[in-house]
């Protein structure tokens, strides 16, 4: 019996239009790491035959960014196929140790890092007027709870600035990105009843989330392997946008040139965050002729494969040098993944979130009330 996606990977022609975008065979030498070898490897994962070290690497080294999948021209679901073989890979007992360990941490301690939950709320100042109930609810997510506080700060104090006084989640849980990433589609099936069960016992009717990862699984996945949910989704600056459309929050001027590090969960929206720098006066000049590169941190890349992680995150840290003076970011992760890739590379890097530099255009530099 023909097994799931392998007449998908029966229709690719050969075109060899997914090695040139995808930003692992950027960074290594060769072309054994594409796209497209790694589909080729569906039969005999499903077979469960031996892979050779290539073979097997070439699965994991895979940030799911999709940028296959947008160039595709007989549209071969790559990044689904991907996932598939890594689900079927820890099925079957193969997967990365690593893998495995980061899986359990989410399940078991709600972060990838099995961070302190107590430490979860420690961005919350005295300053931020946050509401004990209210039908808005603030999701941070692990990468801005953990590592970078700032962002939060300046979400909150943007809402409060318009009227809004939104509650936090008390138990607010990891989204799951990676297990959808690694195909743990089962278990995270299982973590979005428990976070979607827990979010509607509180009225929530919308979240506003800071990270790209978490808009995505909540927004978009949880409906799939769970239920339709009973509050909307929101990325922060989509609120941000209509904000600034209807006058509530008005920029001033920052005299600033800078480059848009895009993320991939949102690379179908590129425009928003561009529209509130233009409210801003801040001008874009694009990397990758506007092309979407990912940062190389998701999917498990950054723990199994870091140097080939760090390879990819300095095509944007050295390619914003030769066009602006900064990087404007609205993903969290990428952030905490190219600070890293920097501190082991001894690279300097100038990076700021989008809601960070509003919140320092709309309130001043110091945003945050001391
Ligand atoms: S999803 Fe991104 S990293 Fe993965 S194979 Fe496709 S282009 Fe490469
Ligand atoms: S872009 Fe699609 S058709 Fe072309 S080589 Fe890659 S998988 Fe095959």
């Amino acid at each position: 019996m023909m097994n799931k996606f392998e007449l998908e990977v029966s229709y690719c022609i050969d075109c060899k239009k997914c090695w040139d975008v995808c930003p692992v065979n950027k960074v290594t030498e060769g072309n054994i790491y594409t796209p497209q070898g790694k589909i080729e490897s569906l039969a005999k994962i499903a077979a469960g035959e031996e892979l050779t070290q290539e073979e097997y690497d070439n699965i994991y080294l895979s940030t799911r960014c999709g940028a296959c999948d947008d160039v595709c021209p007989v549209n071969i679901p790559i990044t689904d196929i991907i996932q598939y073989e890594r689900q079927l890979l820890a099925e079957q007992g193969r997967e990365p140790a690593k893998t495995t360990a980061i899986s359990n941490n989410i399940i078991e301690h709600n972060s990838p890092g099995a961070k302190d939950p107590e430490k979860r709320f420690d961005w919350i100042t005295e300053d931020l007027d946050i509401a004990e109930s209210s039908e808005i609810a603030y999701m941070a997510g692990c990468w801005v709870s953990y590592s970078q506080p700032d962002i939060a700060r300046a979400t909150i104090r943007l809402l409060n600035h318009a009227g809004i006084r939104p509650m936090i989640l008390k138990e607010e849980k990891c989204c799951g990105l990676f297990l959808l990433d690694n195909g743990h589609l089962g278990d995270l099936a299982e973590h979005a009843k428990k976070f979607v069960d827990y979010i509607e016992s509180l009225g929530v009717k919308k979240v506003i989330a800071s990270c790209p990862g978490c808009y995505l699984v909540l927004g978009k996945e949880y409906p799939k392997l769970y239920r339709e949910l009973n509050f909307e989704v929101e990325h922060s600056l989509n609120v941000f946008k209509d904000m600034i459309s209807d006058g509530t929050l008005r920029p001033e001027k920052l005299d600033l040139t800078v480059s848009v590090r895009d993320a991939c969960p949102m690379r179908d929206s590129k425009d928003v965050p561009r529209s509130i720098l233009e409210s801003m006066g801040v001008q874009v000049n694009e990397l990758f002729d506007g092309k979407q590169v990912c940062c190389g941190g998701p999917g498990g890349l950054k723990p199994n494969f870091p140097e080939i992680a760090d390879d990819i995150a300095m095509l944007t840290v050295q390619g914003y040098k030769d066009k602006a003076g900064m990087l404007a970011s609205y993903c969290p992760f990428c952030v905490h993944h190219m600070e890293g890739a920097c501190k082991s590379k001894d690279e300097e890097m100038k990076i700021k979130d989008v809601s960070v530099l509003l919140a320092e255009s709309v309130l001043g530099a110091d945003f945050i009330r001391k």
